[in-house]
């Protein structure tokens, strides 16, 4: 699933795009997606953001598209070969057309003429995200550390993949409960999670197999991943083998030497 660097990657692609454009006409192909055309048609792209994982075009004057990509949902100005059977939306506008490719409809699209709908936690790149506000959110929890690393209504945009890398640059055990982790510990988190997602931005984030950025091209970070997807590999820092576990009902990966 697209993360924050992923997410942004994407924002920023469209951003470049679509902004100032003018959206001409609305091709809603999948019939589960409902929008009010009347809202939508001959309004201009003010802006685009990113709130966690969600990308959230503004409209003028008022009112925004909203999409979450969920598992394979891609926003695209070309359309990849073979996928445009999978294209739900088509938002024409005048400067090219937008694609919502969704193949297997876990991603969503919802108009909001009142704001952001959606309760989310703190911005990790904001600067509202401090080593004191991250100690507030671990030490009121005894669930493990990774879990509260990915839940959207404390840190907003983490997912498997940048918690696990976090925790590794941090040196602390996925499985630790949260009010465990010491003050120095918490510190370090911090910085392992603001600094893994400022290295995936600049590398256009991490693709796997789904995610492309808004021009369609991969992402680079895979490239540099410490422990994410590396089972039996060597730990870059002390060469132990990565190790892989079940935790919440999904794989992390951890070394189990230097991570404590
Ligand atoms: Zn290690």
């Amino acid at each position: 699933m697209p993360e924050l660097p992923e997410v942004e990657t994407i924002v920023r692609g469209l951003r470049k795009a679509v902004v100032g454009a003018q959206v001409e006409k609305l091709q809603v192909i999948d019939p589960h997606i409902s929008l009010p055309e009347k809202e939508i048609i001959g309004k201009r792209i003010a802006a685009v953001e990113r709130r966690g994982k969600y990308i959230i075009l503004r409209l003028e004057p008022h009112g925004s598209l909203i999409f979450h990509l969920r598992m394979s949902g891609r926003l695209l100005r070309v359309c990849p070969p073979g996928e445009g059977k999978y294209s739900r939306l088509v938002l024409h506008l005048d400067t090219g057309v937008l694609r919502f490719i969704n193949p297997r409809r876990l991603g969503t699209v919802e108009f909001s003429d009142n704001g952001f709908p959606h309760k989310l936690g703190l911005e990790p790149l904001g600067s509202a995200f401090t080593v004191r506000r991250l100690r507030g959110i671990v030490r009121h929890s005894r669930s493990p550390i990774k879990l509260v690393l990915m839940n959207q209504h404390k840190i907003a945009g983490l997912g498997n993949i940048y918690s696990a890398e976090a925790l590794w640059r941090a040196r602390i055990d996925p499985r630790r409960p949260a009010n465990s982790l010491t003050a120095p510990e918490t510190r370090a988190l911090h910085t392992g999670i603001v600094e893994v997602l400022k290295d995936a931005i600049n590398h256009m984030g991490t693709t796997f197999s789904d995610y492309r950025t808004a021009d369609g091209d991969k992402g680079g970070f895979q490239e540099f991943l410490a422990v994410y997807g590396k089972t039996g590999e060597p730990c870059p820092r002390c060469g132990t083998e990565i190790e892989r576990i079940k935790q919440g009902g999904r794989s992390t990966y951890l070394c189990p030497k230097c991570q404590i």
